[in-house]
Parts: structure tokens; sequence; C-alpha cells
């Protein structure tokens, strides 16, 4: 039996849906009758392209004049579900985002309801809701099952599924009154920063070329960069090199860092670890560069080149640059 309806939270950047959104709507449509987003935000800058991708309305709370998202977007929810405004719906999706986990645990206070984490994939039996976690680098899955009779609210890991347009028509806006938040409003965003970057974000570019240790120095990062941008794709790294201050902390891959599933990822100096793998094993492809032929990455590698960093990433480049 399906559900009748499932409430995805809907994030944007003013102009685009994010890709963790559509992605949820994907799976959202495949277990229920009705899918809608609730967002923070002006419905009407995402409702084509949220209809596009299966929802047939957007409750949307307008500009929030710096509110912080998990305040006043839980807020909102809660006081249209009690006050009878909108009907609750069977489930609640939110991405394991800043802001969704930030909902998401309000929701739940509001709202008494169980929240379910870490979750990469859905699955209906019956009248229960039951999320699946990967634990301990994946090799162990626990089931979840909300038996609280509340709407469960699960929030979903990046690249779980596969965000797919269906055509659909434009999705209904509909307002999501923001109540007086008191004093757990007062905390504001005073200003954002868009991070620079001339080629695609690491979670959504279909190639991924990262770095690790093997690099032996920050300086051998410009390799990674150049291949990254030879091939069109977003540059990655492993937590060592993250937490040696070689590259910032937004491109790390893993558990700790951005899941990515590119068509194609490369790990150039990267042993392997199970906890660099759950970021990255998810890629179509994967091409392996290390020294050490018996390094576990090879183990989950399609195509794995034994060789020094330093000799095959220059000789790639001048290859594709030629
Ligand atoms: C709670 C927790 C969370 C973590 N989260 C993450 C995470 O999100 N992401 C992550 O990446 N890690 C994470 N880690 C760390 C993880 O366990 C590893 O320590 C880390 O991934 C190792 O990075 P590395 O592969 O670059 O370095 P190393 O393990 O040191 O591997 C370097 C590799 O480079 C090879 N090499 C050396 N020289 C060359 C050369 N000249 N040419 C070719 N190959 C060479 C070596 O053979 C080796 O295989 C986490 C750990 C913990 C405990």
């Amino acid at each position: 039996m399906g559900l009748e309806k499932i409430w995805v939270f809907g994030e944007g950047n003013g102009e685009s849906v994010a890709s963790i959104t559509l992605e949820m709507l994907a799976k959202a449509r495949e277990l229920a009758d009705t899918v809608e987003v609730f967002m923070a935000g002006d419905g009407d800058d995402y409702a084509e392209e949220l209809g596009d991708h299966g929802a047939a309305a957007v409750h949307a709370t307008g500009d929030l004049d710096g509110a912080m998202q998990g305040v006043a977007v839980a807020s909102a929810v809660a006081s249209a579900i009690d006050g009878g405004e909108v009907e609750s719906p069977d489930v609640f999706f939110l991405g394991t985002t800043q802001d969704g986990r930030d909902v998401a645990a309000r929701l739940s206070v509001k709202l008494d309801a169980p929240v379910i984490t870490n979750v990469v994939d859905v699955e209906v039996d019956g009248d229960a809701v039951i999320g699946n976690e990967p634990i301990f680098g994946g090799t162990v899955d626990v089931k979840t099952k909300n038996t609280s009779g509340k709407p469960g609210i699960f929030l979903i890991r990046p690249k779980s599924f596969t965000a797919e347009s269906v055509g659909g028509a434009e999705a209904d806006v509909e307002d999501l009154d923001v109540p007086d938040l008191g004093d757990a409003g007062g905390a504001k965003v005073t200003a954002t920063f868009a991070e620079e970057s001339d080629g695609p974000k690491l979670d959504e570019a279909d190639i991924v070329v990262s770095g690790g240790r093997g690099l032996g120095e920050k300086d051998a990062y410009a390799m990674i960069v150049d291949l990254a941008k030879s091939l069109g794709g977003a540059a990655g790294a492993s937590r060592a090199i993250v937490d040696a201050g070689w590259v910032p902390y937004s491109q790390q891959v893993g558990q700790t860092g951005k899941v990515v599933k590119p068509t194609v990822y490369i790990a150039a100096g990267i042993s392997g670890a199970t906890q660099h793998l759950v970021g990255m094993k998810g890629s179509k492809h994967i091409i392996a560069i290390n020294k050490d032929p018996e390094a576990p990455i090879f183990a989950v590698a399609d195509l794995g080149i034994i060789g020094d960093v330093h000799k095959v990433l220059p000789k790639l480049i001048e290859a594709l640059d030629r």
C-alpha cells in the first residue's frame, strides 16, 4: 500500500532548486500519491522546476527577513497543521543539510514526531514507513521503522536517489504563514557568502578528481585542480589533506564531508579508508592512481593505475590539453 502524501523540504539559491530537493522528490513520487514541497522563501521562484519534478504544490513562507529557516519553517508547518489550514502529510523528507537538519529537529519537537536520520533509502510496509541507514562505513544496514502513529521525519543523505524530471505542470504556490517566533526567532542571518567557483559544484559534478596525502605536499594539489578543469569536473579531497590545511573543508569527500556520485571519480594518492569510500563509492566509474598495489582503493576501482601521482597526473593533463 502506498502513502497518501509526502512533504519534501525544499532548498534553493533563489533561482534554481537544490539537487537534494529534486532527488527526494523522485523517491517521494515512488511512494506517495501526492508530493508537495514546504520551504522558506518565495515559492514562485521554484514552482516551475518543482512541478516539473512532480510536486503538486509548494508551501512557502515568503521572505523571512533574516530569520533562521529552522525556527521559521518548523513553526509555520506546525502551526498550519495544528490550526487545520493544511492536512498533515504521512511523512516528511528533509535533506541532510545545514537547514534540513535544523528544520527536522525543531519540527520533531513541535509535532512530537520522531526523526530518523542518515537515511539512504525508504520503504513502505503496510502502514509502516522504514528508513534504511548504513553504518560502520556502509558494511551494516539498519532499518528503522516509525511506530509512533505520527508522521515520520526522515533526514535523507544527498545522492541517495536520482533526480528525474517528469514534465509535470507548475506547482501551485500556497502561503505558509510564519507565526510570532518569540525569543526563538531572535537569531538573524546578517550575511551570506557564496563560495566562488568557476566549475561545477563538487556534489553535483559529473566528473570529480580528488587528491590525498599521496600528493606529498600542498602545492601538488594544483595538479588535481588542473586535471579537474581539463575534464570539466570538480576537485575534491580526502580528509587527510583537509586536516593538513592544504584545501578547505568544503572539498572533503567522505563520511564527514560531501557525498558525491559522479559518472567518473578519480582518486589520486588516496588509500581508500572506509570513511572516504562511503562518500564516493556510489560513483559510476572509479579510477584510482596509487603507488601501492595493495591500497584498499583498488578494491572499489574499475580502473587502477599503479604509479606515482607526480608522473601519472602531469601525463594525463598533458594528454587532455593536447
Ligand atoms: C570519524 C572519522 C571520519 C572521517 N571522515 C573522513 C572523510 O569524510 N573523508 C576522508 O577522506 N577521510 C575521513 N576520515 C579519515 C580516514 O580514516 C583516512 O585517514 C583518510 O581518508 C586518509 O586520507 P588519504 O587516503 O589521503 O591518506 P593516506 O591514508 O595516508 O593514504 C595516502 C595514499 O597515497 C599513496 N601514495 C603515497 N605517495 C604516493 C605517490 N607519490 N603516488 C601515488 N600514491 C601515493 C599511499 O600508497 C596511500 O595509499 C575519517 C576518519 C574518522 C575517524
